[in-house]
């Protein structure tokens, strides 16, 4: 690869694109083969769900797509650079600029407000802390939460809990959200709010999503639904009827 730092890729609009990833865990008694050769691409705007079995490895997908797990084969560009080529410094500088992740529990740190919460990864970054907040509260009423920005998340539902979290990842503006079953914990309809913020923002921002959920009928609402099994990443048969 080319050492020339550009911001978009040289080979198309894909904003990761894996090669031939495989994982192999070998902490246990015997090494466990959890992805065998997969190859995937997120387009610029494009949203991607990832269903399978709880194990499947759809976790240790998302974090090797991110950069937070090393592949045992294969590669991950983002805006067309290999992170393997990158020094922690420089992979950190790339995922800030490029992702942003939601998880299955918020994560939310009580004692703050949502707004400071939000405001938390510009803060990190020693942003400037008027500027920073501002930006937050922008991120805060894009997710429909302005009215509860001075509100801990104890005095938060747990939707509203997640889509102050959707807020947290989109702050920086990244190009790409992996979201991890963030509506794991929510009962059907908050999911269903929650899926539709992560649309809303697929519609106006042009952010892509690649979101972890087992819920087939949410999934289905993204471009493509994905399926890990075995190791392997193939296009879901598409639900009819909804
Ligand atoms: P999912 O998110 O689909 O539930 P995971 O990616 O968390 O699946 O895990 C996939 C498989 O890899 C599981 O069998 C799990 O036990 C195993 N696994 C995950 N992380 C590790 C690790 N750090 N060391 C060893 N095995 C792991
Ligand atoms: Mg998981």
């Amino acid at each position: 690869m080319s050492k020339g730092v550009s911001h978009k890729s040289a080979v198309g609009d894909a904003i990761i694109r894996a090669t031939g990833l495989s994982k192999i865990y070998t902490q246990g008694p015997q090494p466990v083969e959890v992805l065998r050769g997969i190859d995937l691409e997120v387009g610029a705007g494009e949203t991607i769900a990832i269903v399978g079995a709880s194990g499947s490895g759809k976790s240790t997908l998302l974090h090797t797509l991110s950069g937070l797990d090393t592949p045992t084969f294969g590669t991950v560009l983002i805006n067309g650079q290999n992170i393997a080529s990158l020094g922690e410094a420089e992979k950190g500088m790339l995922r800030n600029r490029a992702l942003g992740f939601v998880y299955q529990f918020h994560h939310l740190l009580p004692e703050f407000t949502a707004l400071e919460n939000v405001a938390m990864p510009l803060l990190i970054r020693r942003d400037d802390r008027k500027a920073a907040l501002g930006a937050a509260l922008e991120a805060l009423t894009t997710v429909g939460l302005g009215a509860r920005a001075h509100h801990t998340p104890g005095e938060l539902s747990g939707g509203e809990r997640q889509r102050a979290a959707i807020a947290r990842a989109l702050v920086t503006r990244p190009q790409c959200v992996l979201a991890d079953e963030p509506t794991g914990n929510l009962d059907r309809e908050t999911a269903r709010t929650v899926f539709e913020v992560m649309l809303e923002l697929q519609r106006r921002a042009g952010t892509s999503f690649v979101v972890v959920t087992h819920d087939r009928e949410l999934a289905s609402r993204m471009d493509r639904v994905m399926e890990l099994n075995a190791g392997r990443l193939t296009a879901a048969a598409r639900q009819s009827g909804t």
